[in-house]
C-alpha cells in the first residue's frame, strides 16, 4: 500500500512540476509575443512622428512670408469712389492671402498688422527685416484724379526683386482681369527699408467704379489672394529648381 501510495505521489509530482514547467512555458511565450507586438508598435509609431520631421529637415525649407496690408487707423489710404477706404481693403485682401499661405507646408506667413491701427513704415520693414523673412509683399489699392484710369501694376525697388515681382505680377493681372499696367521700379519708402525681396502690389484703382466694384466683392478677393499665393509659390518652386 505504502509502496503504490509513494508511487502516486511521485507521479502526481511529476504532473506538477510538468505543468508547471508548461505553464512558465506559456507565460514566456505570452510575454515573448507582446513584447515584439508591442516593439513593432513602437517603430511604427517612431516612424510616423519621424516622417513629417524628414519631411521639414529636407531642403524644402519654409519660407517666412511678411504681408504687409497697407495703412490702417489713422491712415486711411486712398478713398475709394463708394466711399470706402483703403485701409479696409488692404486687410480684407491681406487676411486672404496669409490665410491662403498657412496652408501651404513651404511658407511661414507673418502680418504687419491684423486689424485696424496705424503702423509706420520704418515698422512695417523692420517687422521682415527682424524675422530675416525671404519676402516682403505690401498690398495696396491705387488713386488717381482721374476716374478713368484703371488697372494693376506691381513695384519693386532693388533688382533681386525684380523677378519675384514679375512672377506674383504675371498671376496677379491675369486674375483681377483689369489692365495690365505692368512691373515698375520705384523707390516706395517700405520697399527702401527692407533688406530682403521686398513688393507693393497697386491690385486696381479704387478711384476707377469698375476696378473698385471688383475689388470690394468677396469673390474677386479670393481670386486675387489665390493668384498672389500662386505668383509666391511659383517664384520660389522656380528658385528651388
Ligand atoms: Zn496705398
Amino acid at each position: 500500500m505504502k509502496r503504490i501510495r509513494r508511487k502516486q505521489l511521485q507521479r502526481r509530482q511529476t504532473i506538477f512540476m510538468i505543468s508547471i514547467v508548461v505553464f512558465m512555458g506559456m507565460v514566456w511565450s505570452i510575454y515573448a509575443v507582446s513584447s515584439t507586438i508591442s516593439g513593432n508598435q513602437i517603430t511604427t509609431s517612431a516612424e510616423s512622428t519621424v516622417s513629417p520631421n524628414k519631411n521639414m529637415a529636407t531642403p524644402n525649407k519654409r519660407y517666412k512670408i511678411v504681408i504687409d496690408a497697407g495703412h490702417g487707423g489713422k491712415d486711411p489710404g486712398a478713398e475709394g469712389v463708394s466711399g470706402n477706404h483703403e485701409r479696409s481693403y488692404t486687410l480684407a485682401l491681406s487676411t486672404k492671402v496669409y490665410e491662403l499661405l498657412q496652408q501651404e507646408p513651404m511658407f511661414e506667413p507673418h502680418s504687419t498688422r491684423t486689424d485696424d491701427t496705424f503702423v509706420n513704415l520704418e515698422d512695417r520693414a523692420h517687422i521682415a527685416n527682424d524675422l530675416d523673412a525671404d519676402a516682403f509683399v505690401s498690398i495696396h489699392g491705387n488713386t488717381f484724379s482721374d476716374p478713368d484710369v484703371s488697372g494693376t501694376e506691381t513695384y519693386y525697388y532693388t533688382d533681386e526683386s525684380l523677378l519675384f515681382a514679375s512672377k506674383v505680377h504675371e498671376q496677379l493681372a491675369e486674375a483681377t482681369g483689369f489692365k495690365d499696367r505692368g512691373v515698375k521700379k520705384e523707390g516706395w519708402e517700405v520697399l527702401k527699408l527692407s533688406n530682403n525681396l521686398a513688393i507693393l502690389l497697386e491690385i486696381g484703382f479704387l478711384t476707377n467704379p469698375s476696378d473698385e466694384t471688383n475689388m470690394l466683392s468677396e469673390m474677386h478677393q479670393n481670386q486675387t489672394a489665390e493668384a498672389i499665393v500662386s505668383g509666391i509659390k511659383k517664384y520660389f518652386l522656380d528658385r528651388e529648381g
